[in-house]
């Protein structure tokens, strides 16, 4: 059956259990993200499809369905590409790893093609192109998520001049001459200008984008706009004050806009309120043992800014021997699901910066910080951030941050105090937070005592304000944002 919506993301929206030898594809359980508001477009507004990738040995490969329908959830079905082991190595832990990830976010000297595999990428963005196509009608709107899919909507429009195509960036896009750097970036490139309309988290990376169009190609500029009040943080790392809006290109006009994604928050706090996440907070605050508690939520990896968050501390407790016992500093940070020799050194920096912290201060009595390498359940770190007096969100750069939103969400505007670097997305939206420069250690040591010092009442005020914000602006805002540049022609 045909589809009026199409969504291609790279997870599947769903959990595989398998009982009784039976398999059974149940709904996701995790209130985070923005899985749960796409599969609730199928609900309000259409029939639809969700094409993601799924890993399948040689074996598995006999009796794989490629169509499945998730239980409970009866106005869509998913349909999974097939990758071989190998195809998903190159594909996403190779050549989105290594080559595209360090440019994106603007690491350049990170960056190797060495050990990509471009054409692979072409063959899976292909696959899913094809994919989508099957399951569309003419009047179809296909929604595609990402950097790994780069090059779908280029595929798409071959076969489908007329479709509705629209295509949201998770992270960063960098300034023109780091993005430049990719030798594969007029097919990137044209493939965007394939859209209807691409998104971008925050305005200056839809600049950035624009940059990177006229470096290369031909384009008129057709309509500007002032950045809307709640995304001009002027006087920060990432503000803009207008931004491009409307671009035509060989006679054909793409949109494009800034929508940060946000949180769920009653979906967060509903959680949060839960009997079996009360008992987890108040254990995981008796574990704190009366310490003033910071906690830095995140994976390994060197645009988090782990190294630097760390060093931080160290000083701060060279610095201020009176909070020897008083402090502590819970680090989440997950490692890598591969092999990749980058990740694998971020995470030896990590473990020997905290062993030697932990060896140089930790007394019988006190050890400074903790550090978790497997994943936190959800519900765990959402009642760690509300334990912790302190969020410390700090990395070189990101997308957005949704650890940022979480903690405020986790305080619901009461008190804690955030520490964001000015180089996430989110950094324009929450000009409350303390906003730092991590690539300064001084800067970053004058955030931390700001932090440890910041009266009850101005923390209040300050939480008070940023909770009005990421409630406001949270992920049905956004889902709606996506929407109102179709609602003209929307079709069920
Ligand atoms: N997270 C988690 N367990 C952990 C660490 C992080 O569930 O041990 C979650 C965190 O709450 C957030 C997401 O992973 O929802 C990370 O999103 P973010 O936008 O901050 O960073 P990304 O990993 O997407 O770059």
């Amino acid at each position: 059956m045909k589809s009026s919506l199409i969504i291609l993301y790279h997870r599947e929206p769903h959990d595989e259990v398998i009982e009784n030898g039976t398999i059974r594809y149940i709904p996701h359980k995790s209130p985070n993200g923005i899985i749960p508001t796409l599969k609730s477009f199928f609900a309000n507004n259409f029939q639809g499809t969700w094409i993601a990738w799924k890993q399948v040995s040689e074996k598995q490969r006999s009796d794989f369905s490629e169509k499945v329908s998730v239980e409970n959830d009866e106005n869509y079905h998913v349909f999974r590409i097939p990758l071989s082991p190998e195809q998903v190595k190159s594909f996403y832990y190779i050549t989105s790893k290594e080559a595209f990830w360090p440019i994106l976010h603007s690491f350049p000297y990170h960056f190797t093609s060495k050990s990509s595999n471009w054409s692979n990428f072409v063959e899976i963005n292909c696959l899913f192109a094809e994919a989508a196509c099957k399951y569309a009608r003419d009047d179809t709107l296909i929604w595609i998520h990402d950097y790994n899919l780069w090059l779908v909507p280029y595929f798409i429009r071959q076969k489908k001049p007329n479709i509705r195509i629209a295509f949201f960036h998770h992270t960063p896009f960098p300034p023109a001459d780091i993005f430049n750097i990719l030798p594969w970036r007029e097919s990137i490139i044209d493939s965007l200008l394939s859209c209807d309309l691409v998104g971008f988290h925050i305005p200056r990376y839809s600049e950035n984008f624009i940059n990177t169009i006229q470096s290369l190609r031909s384009i008129d500029i057709v309509e500007k706009k002032q950045v809307p009040k709640h995304l001009t943080s002027m006087g920060t790392a990432l503000a803009q004050r207008e931004f491009t809006t409307k671009i035509k290109c060989n006679n054909q006009i793409i949109k494009i806009d800034a929508f940060p994604v946000g949180t769920n928050p009653k979906d967060i706090l509903q959680v949060l309120y839960s009997e079996y996440a009360v008992k987890r907070f108040r254990k995981i605050k008796e574990s704190f043992h009366g310490c003033k508690t910071i906690i830095a939520a995140g994976r390994v990896d060197y645009v988090k800014g782990n190294t630097q968050k760390l060093e931080a501390f160290d000083r701060l407790l060279k610095r201020r021997p009176e909070l020897h016992g008083k402090i502590k500093f819970v680090l989440t940070c997950v490692r890598a699901a591969t092999e990749i020799r980058i990740y694998k050194e971020a995470q030896n920096q990590i473990e020997q910066l905290v062993g030697a912290i932990n060896g140089n201060y930790s007394s019988s009595s006190w050890t400074p910080v903790t550090l978790f390498t497997e994943p936190v359940s959800l519900l765990d770190l959402f009642c760690y951030y509300k334990a912790a007096d302190i969020c410390w969100t700090t990395p070189l750069r990101d997308g957005l941050n949704l650890v940022a939103k979480e903690y405020i969400i986790a305080h619901e505007g009461v008190n804690g105090v955030l520490i964001l670097s000015e180089f996430v997305g989110a950094a324009i939206e929450l000009p409350q937070a303390i906003l730092v420069n991590p690539y300064s250690s001084e800067l970053m040591d004058q955030a931390i005592d700001e932090a440890l010092g910041m009266p009850e009442e101005e923390q209040r005020e300050k939480m008070a304000k940023m909770y009005e914000i990421v409630s406001t602006y949270d992920v049905q805002y956004w889902a709606n944002r996506f929407l109102h540049h179709f609602s003209n022609n929307l079709k069920a």
